[in-house]
């Protein structure tokens, strides 16, 4: 049996540290906004290689506290992947902007650099790139975009904690930067959390007040803002485990090139990375016409996968405004895609296992 993400397993090889860590929260009696999160702001700060990070309580709410503090709303456009997971929308709709769906490079899956410039307009106010199932975005084309039409770049950056693009970390690759903590993600707390990352002191500054009921001052309320904090017992526990990101991430590496070496079947596409440092595989994602029968075909050797996603954004029911667009890179990424196993857990047979199944179908 090949489970697709035994999160247990990651986490019990920290058993000890993430119960000592919680008898320390437990007897400090302070449980929200702390010193855990002081010192992992700066501990993940200096890891991305930025300035600034602030806790929030999810990925999501990252995103949206982002948009909302860079002050874009009604009328605003941003420029998005259209290949995406569905909270990169969420966050740019539920600041009341226009999400502007473009095709994603059907090798990489990450936005194609080459569609950004046609669907620039005066209304245009940021590029949301996200560095999908852990491979950064070719930034160097969004750079000069951004640059000459005065855009600002907001990375979501959830499947991609340590992924590195010309020597820079995810995170620190535009103005500002989302990651989520969720459990299953290449750095995941043990409940859901997530955090903004920037440069810009200002605008973390205004994400810390929006996430705290709009409050720099106890009781004074300078927007209307929500409750998203981070808490200190998960701080607690992700400072554990962010001193082996970059030892998970390399065993995913090992894995992915493991995979890329040895599969070999006409039926299956392997996915493309730029660069070995680029990708930090949160998902190993392949690509096949038969990708129901290969699915089945892995079940029945005991191999679980998932599919990363079996319905676009522009297609849910949840935004009907959008079901007319048609986006046959997107649409066609969404039937053919199939997540093979992948964690920092894998043992060596597990991947063998993987390797030969993926060979032995016969389409
Ligand atoms: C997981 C994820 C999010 C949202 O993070 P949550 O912590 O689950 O809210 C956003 N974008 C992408 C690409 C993700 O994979």
């Amino acid at each position: 049996m090949v489970p697709f993400l035994d999160v247990k397993a990651i986490n019990e090889r920290f058993s000890a540290e993430l119960e000592s860590a919680f008898s320390e929260v437990l007897q400090s009696g302070w449980y929200v906004l702390g010193e855990q999160n002081k010192a992992f702001e700066r501990e993940f700060s200096a890891y991305c290689g930025v300035k600034h990070c602030v806790g929030c309580a999810n990925g999501l709410d990252a995103l949206r506290l982002a948009i909302k503090a860079l002050g874009f709303g009604a009328g605003d456009e941003i420029i998005v992947p259209a290949n995406t997971y569905i909270a990169s929308i969420l966050a740019i709709t539920d600041n009341l902007c226009t999400p502007v769906l473009v095709e994603p490079n059907l090798e990489t899956y990450n936005i194609d650099v080459n569609l950004i410039e046609s669907h620039i307009t005066p209304k245009t106010k940021a590029i949301l790139v996200v560095h999908l199932y852990g491979q950064a975005v070719d930034m160097q084309k969004v750079w000069e975009l951004a640059q000459k039409y005065h855009l600002k770049i907001i990375e979501d950056s959830a499947q991609a904690h340590g992924a590195i693009y010309q020597s820079k970390r995810v995170g620190s690759l535009g103005d500002v930067s989302g990651f989520s903590f969720f459990p299953g993600k290449n750095l995941g707390a043990l409940g859901d959390g997530g955090c903004v990352v920037s440069n810009d002191e200002a605008l973390i500054q205004k994400v810390r007040a929006l996430g705290n009921y709009g409050s720099h001052i106890k009781y004074e309320n300078l927007y209307a803002g929500l409750n998203s904090r981070l808490d200190e017992i998960q701080v607690a526990f992700l400072r554990i485990k962010l001193k082996a990101l970059d030892e998970d991430n390399k065993r995913r590496q090992e894995i992915a090139r493991m995979y890329r070496e040895h599969i070999y079947n006409e039926h299956v596409i392997l996915p493309q990375c730029v660069s070995e440092e680029s990708h930090v595989w949160h998902l190993f994602v392949v690509r096949s016409a038969q990708r129901e029968r290969l699915q089945e075909h892995l079940r029945q050797s005991g191999i679980q996968t998932l599919i990363h996603y079996p319905i676009p954004p522009h297609k849910q029911q949840a935004y009907k405004q959008y079901n007319h667009l048609s986006l046959p890179i997107t649409e066609r990424i969404h039937k053919e895609v199939l997540s093979l196993p992948i964690s920092p857990v894998m043992s060596e047979e597990q991947v063998s296992v993987v390797i030969e199944s993926v060979n032995a179908f016969r389409g």
